[in-house]
């Protein structure tokens, strides 16, 4: 099969993945072959190209938003039928047994694999999960618009649960990539009030677009408090600004899988028992649960799509701002 290929960390400017021939995986116990149609690129896997995350596997075909269709069932795999339409994302596998699996927060989990980071991932034309990792793609959205439902749908969900935010809330976003411009529109459907810091003015107009009550530049101060914000931007340096934006009890969601340093900051910013939290990958149930409430909204992805031996240039340009809403590989019909 083809297949995008990184074989040791790199930064993306070198254009380290290379479009490969490399033999089609074989369904284990449980899992299934899927035949690829479409996967998303997430900041994450510049994350895991350029090794800010530690290599886990090498080398490695990257990605975690996959849509495709079950070719062949592994022994014992009986969830899926062939050809169903199923999604594959970052959670690869859990163990089931440590002290957070147990207690429902497999998203903790102390022994996990994920896609696309310790086993292969969605830039190749097959992948195989196993099959209780693997999600329905609910009819309507199209293979690429369904991809970035994947990860920048599910964890931007997450981020909206764990900021508490109600309805008649005012929520504050900070960058506006992938995760946020799914995420406005849950809030929206909410009925909560979002506020959007990025730096970009395309992605600033996307927000305006998307049901913002207000846009502007990341250090620019909303015209309101907030209830909470959800930083998805990897820049520690915005932790401080969005603290000055929260009101008293207000809760920050850190959303990324990694962040620069964040710098100091006067005690005054977090008292008042203010609250800042990090979000770490998702649990299933987030995952279904988000599937269901985009089905019902309906979600609308912005995606910019790729052939997938172009996946080194649809990386640059995510690091350079220049996708609005997601990029997504397509990869077959
Ligand atoms: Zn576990
Ligand atoms: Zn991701």
């Amino acid at each position: 099969m083809k297949a995008c290929l990184l074989k040791a960390p790199a930064k993306v400017e070198t254009n380290p993945l290379e479009f490969v021939e490399v033999p089609a995986p074989e369904p284990g116990d449980g899992e299934v072959l899927v035949r690829v149609h479409a996967c998303g690129v997430c900041r994450t896997d510049l994350h895991v190209i350029e090794g800010e995350l530690p290599p886990r596997e090498s080398p490695v075909i990257p990605g975690h938003q996959v849509v495709g269709a079950v070719e062949k069932q592994g022994k014992g795999a009986r969830r899926f039928a062939l050809s169903a339409r199923v999604g594959v994302a970052w959670l690869h596998k859990t163990d089931g047994t440590c002290e957070y699996c147990k207690a429902g927060a497999e998203n903790l989990c102390d022994n996990p694999q994920f896609t696309g980071y310790s086993v292969n991932g969605g830039y190749a034309e097959y992948i195989v999960a196993p099959e209780n990792f693997v999600y329905p793609i609910p009819e309507g959205f199209p293979d690429e618009q369904a991809a970035p439902l994947l990860c920048a749908g599910i964890i931007g969900f997450r981020c909206l649960r764990l900021s508490g935010i109600k309805a008649g809330g005012r929520l504050g976003f900070y960058g506006f990539g992938a995760a946020a411009h799914v995420a406005i529109q849950v809030a929206c459907h909410w009925k909560v009030e979002v506020f959007a810091s990025t730096r970009d003015t395309r992605h600033q107009k996307l927000a305006l677009e998307l049901g913002a009550a207000w846009a502007g530049g990341t250090f620019d101060e909303p015209p309101k408090k907030l209830d909470a914000a959800i930083v998805f931007a990897p820049a520690g340096e915005i932790v401080p600004a969005a603290l000055k934006a929260l009101k008293k009890g207000g809760v920050l969601v850190l959303g990324g899988i990694h962040m620069s340093a964040i710098p100091s900051f006067e005690y005054d910013l977090l008292y008042q028992e203010r609250v800042i939290r990090s979000v770490a990958n998702n649990t299933r149930q987030d995952g279904e649960d988000f599937l269901r409430v985009a089905a019902e909204i309906p979600i609308h992805t912005h995606v910019q799509i790729f052939p997938l031996q172009d996946a080194n240039r649809a990386l640059n340009a995510l690091k350079n701002d220049a996708i609005l809403g997601a990029a997504v590989l397509r990869v077959s019909e």
